[in-house]
């Protein structure tokens, strides 16, 4: 990386982010594409996001990424919000267009992409969310644009789920339900896909559905947690022979999305995979 006068700005802002893989996924990017730029990170306090996002303007910073806690209440000091980020109601890539800070949300756009680059389609299929936090917001707003026929949240609280239904029902075709029960075999008989967006499994072993269940052999099933790499719900629906999408998919595919926003690059299908070998070499771990 050759840094000089004119090597463009971008970092992530949250609290804390010394963990984050963030930096990895766009300084490999940077390079690889040759663009004149270098990621950091910095430790925002919530108090002093305003500053924060004025000190984007102050110093020129290109591009941002914005993460936990800062991801919702960032929309306040933006001058322009893309629609969906709008409906989903945080944001987690900035773009610095001359001045005019412009918000957008990867998350969802993520996921799917993870979805779509294993061959699925989208349009028509019934999609089972389980959680109703700011992961599930996003990704059932973007399942909503790509024309999924209906999703149904679970999350042990019901007040979360009806408001992220109240959106969907509200700008898409989508059909839309939400309950608090847990799932049951049947309930895997009448749907596509499977997604955990709660957190449990992450650095443990506990699963989000009763592993005693038999599922469909068409049920395809996705976790977006990524520590592990192999969740409780992987081994699972891995058990039964269902394909899988792991949560470093929609890691990686979030950060490609946000660099195509700052760049107008479209990144390939290898950087996925050089992005993956990365994180195990950091990690210190095998993903076979
Ligand atoms: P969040 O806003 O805090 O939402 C968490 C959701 O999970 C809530 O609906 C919560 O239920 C439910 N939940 C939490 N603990 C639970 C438990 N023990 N039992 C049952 N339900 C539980 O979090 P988030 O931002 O959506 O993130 C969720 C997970 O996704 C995290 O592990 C995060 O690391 C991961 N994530 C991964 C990616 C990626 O790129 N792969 C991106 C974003 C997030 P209540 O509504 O009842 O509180």
């Amino acid at each position: 990386m050759n840094i000089n006068a004119k090597t463009k700005m971008f970092c992530l802002l949250g609290n804390p982010v010394k963990h984050s893989f963030s930096p990895n996924i766009h300084n490999y990017l940077f390079e690889k594409y040759n663009v004149n730029g270098v990621y950091t990170c910095f430790d925002v306090e919530q108090s002093n996001l305003n500053k924060g996002i004025e000190g984007i303007k102050a110093l020129g910073i290109s591009g941002c990424n914005v993460t936990i806690p800062h991801k919702v209440r960032v929309i306040n000091y933006l001058d322009e919000v893309n629609s969906n980020a709008r409906l989903i109601g945080a944001v987690n890539t900035i773009k610095n267009e001359g001045g005019v800070l412009k918000g957008y949300n990867t998350d969802g756009v993520g996921f799917v992409k993870s979805i779509l680059d294993k061959g699925y389609k989208l349009n028509n299929k019934r999609v089972m969310i389980i959680g109703a936090g700011g992961a599930c917001r996003s990704i059932a707003v973007e399942l909503a644009s790509n024309n999924v026929l209906s999703i149904n949240i679970r999350n042990r609280s019901e007040e979360k789920a009806k408001e992220i239904a109240n959106i969907i029902q509200g700008n898409f075709q989508t059909r839309i339900s939400y309950s608090k029960e847990a799932i049951n075999e049947n309930d895997l008989d009448d749907i596509d896909i499977l997604i955990n967006t709660t957190p449990i499994g992450m650095e443990s072993n506990l699963c989000p559905i009763d592993e005693s269940i038999n599922p469909p052999k068409s049920l395809l099933v996705c976790d977006i947690v990524y520590k592990p790499h192999n969740t409780s719900l992987l081994k699972w629906a891995k058990k039964h022979n269902l394909e899988v999408i792991h949560g470093i998919n929609m890691l990686i595919n979030q950060g490609l999305h946000a660099f195509s926003i700052w760049t107008d690059i479209k990144t390939d299908d290898e950087d996925v995979e050089n992005i993956k070998k990365i994180y195990e070499k950091i990690n210190n771990i095998s993903f076979d």
